[in-house]
């Protein structure tokens, strides 16, 4: 080991993790942590920052790990981030603040994610808290929507003073972190629970069960229930498939379901009783984190997995992280391929996918380079089961029960990148619910945005009343 190379974490060995829904990664002890805080240059300049969407200030949090003041390199990272512990897991941090540090020039980059997760888990060990707002303004604010976006903006919001509620739609807090993304990369009363309690800590409600467009709407909120302003943060999702034959048939799953099923009803617990189907040979189209999720909790139920993929290797947009245990889990991907039909027997049950062969033409819209068929390669995967991986888009729900909230094309909400303002005056949005489909670091940066565009909203219209009165 030198300074060319990071310190390895530990992590459960590929065919025990195989069979159980643990966590994968264990992350770094004290002593792993504190030598690879060593590698960190400290540098003048710090290029890490400024590929962090929420702009954690990196080299200050990891020189606390150096002197080993854990609370503390807790405590710098909570100024900028509500959810540390869960972005120490899941974030794509090889193409964010890893993907800047100069350490990655000649060598392998400062294991910022891991470093993120060792010090936020420590916090949560050891009870320690985020730094808490003086007083509160007077002034209320309801966010919709309890994922990355809208628990980011809810803890700045409280942090700046006002009076928060988080309405959400379901019976439990945080979005794709809970009914999304599976246990064994991202543990529920562990870590997710946890730094929700944080957030509460702050000083901001929560509220269960509250579907608005249906419960309540987002015009009785500010004209009937004193809220100054709202926060739309919810998400997209609404799975798209792909309009072949075949898709309507037993056995075929959106990746939403089967993973909501799995995670939020935790249907791989054996002492519940969801059903779902386990399938003995899963088909799973699709190559982003979600495709990799709903793969590797197919295989954990007992099925043989097949990862169907239009583009090749480079293209893969899940974390590099999630590509390579899924393979060393024994995932078989099928690259360059896209699915023409899904085989159904005489009972309606699926019993394969037709799948033909792709190249790689000129660049497309999205800047890769478009697949395109190579006529007669067509060939068949066995497959009982099929899970759909092809992206999400929002909810209509909400834009269809709010006045003058406009949308676009894909039913995003239209959003000011910069403040999160919408085209209605009092009312915000920002993650997946204005991008579509995307990451949480990235839903996170947004509610960030919005939490600062909600202020200086609200104390303009504070100065303006103060004029006039
Ligand atoms: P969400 O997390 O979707 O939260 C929206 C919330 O709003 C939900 O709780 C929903 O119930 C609620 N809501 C919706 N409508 C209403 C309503 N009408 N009233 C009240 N509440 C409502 N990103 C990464 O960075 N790394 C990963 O490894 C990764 N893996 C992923 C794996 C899976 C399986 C999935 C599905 C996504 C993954 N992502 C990953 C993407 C990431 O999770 C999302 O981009 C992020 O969660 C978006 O945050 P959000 O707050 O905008 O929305
Ligand atoms: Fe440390 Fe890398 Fe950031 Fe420099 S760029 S401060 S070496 S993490």
């Amino acid at each position: 080991m030198n300074d060319l190379t990071r310190i390895p974490v530990r992590e459960q060995e590929p065919e025990i993790r195989a069979g159980n829904f643990e966590e994968v990664c264990l992350g770094y002890e004290e002593e792993e942590a504190v030598k690879e805080a060593y590698r960190c240059l400290n540098c003048k300049k710090p290029l890490c920052i400024s590929g962090c969407p929420v702009a954690i200030d990196i080299p200050a949090f990891i020189m606390e790990i150096q002197q080993r003041n854990f609370p503390k390199a807790y405590q710098v990272i909570s100024r900028h981030s509500a959810l540390p512990a869960v972005c120490g897991r899941v974030c794509p941090q090889e193409t964010q603040c890893e993907g800047k540090c100069v350490r990655g020039i000649k060598g392998e980059p400062v294991a910022i994610g891991k470093l993120e997760r060792f010090a936020a888990d420590y916090a949560l060990e050891h009870g320690i808290s985020p730094e808490k707002p003086e007083k509160t303004n007077g002034h209320k604010v309801a966010v919709i929507g309890s994922g990355p976006a809208g628990i980011t903006c809810a803890g700045d919001l409280a942090r700046l003073g006002y009076e928060v509620t988080v309405f959400e739609a379901l019976h439990k807090f945080g979005g794709v972190l809970v009914y999304g993304i599976p246990e064994f990369r991202l543990p529920k009363e562990k870590v997710v629970e946890k730094e929700i309690q944080k957030v509460q800590e702050l000083g901001v409600k929560f509220e269960k069960n509250v579907i608005i467009g249906r419960s309540v709407t987002i015009d009785q909120l500010l004209e009937e229930d004193g809220f100054e302003a709202v926060f739309i943060g919810s998400g997209a999702g609404l799975p798209r498939l792909m309009g072949i034959p075949g898709e309507n048939a037993n056995g075929v799953f959106s990746a939403n379901e089967y993973l909501t099923r799995s995670n939020l009803m935790r249907a791989f617990d054996s002492s519940y009783d969801t059903p779902i189907a386990a399938g003995k040979r899963v088909a799973v189209v699709g190559g982003g984190n979600v495709a990799m999720d709903a793969a590797r909790t197919a295989l954990r139920l007992g099925a043989k997995v097949h990862i169907i993929y239009r583009r090749g290797e480079e293209e893969l947009p899940a974390r590099a992280e999630e590509v390579h245990h899924a393979r060393e889990e024994g995932i078989q991907f099928h690259l360059l391929r896209n699915p023409k039909e899904i085989l159904v027997d005489e009972k309606g049950y699926v019993c394969g996918i037709r799948v033909i062969k792709m190249e790689l033409g000129e660049p497309d819209e999205s800047g890769r380079r478009r697949p395109e068929e190579v006529a007669g390669s067509e060939y068949v995967i066995d497959a009982d089961t099929v899970i759909m991986a092809l992206g999400t888009s929002p909810n209509p729900l909400i834009s269809s029960t709010t006045k003058d909230l406009n949308v676009n094309k894909y039913g995003c909400i239209i959003a000011k990148e910069e403040n999160g303002q919408t085209s209605r005056e009092n009312v915000f949005a920002g993650g997946d619910a204005v991008t579509g489909a995307a990451t949480v670091i990235l839903a996170m940066g947004a509610g960030k945005n919005a939490a600062i565009g909600i202020h200086e909203y609200l104390t303009k219209q504070e100065e303006k009343n103060e004029y006039t009165d």
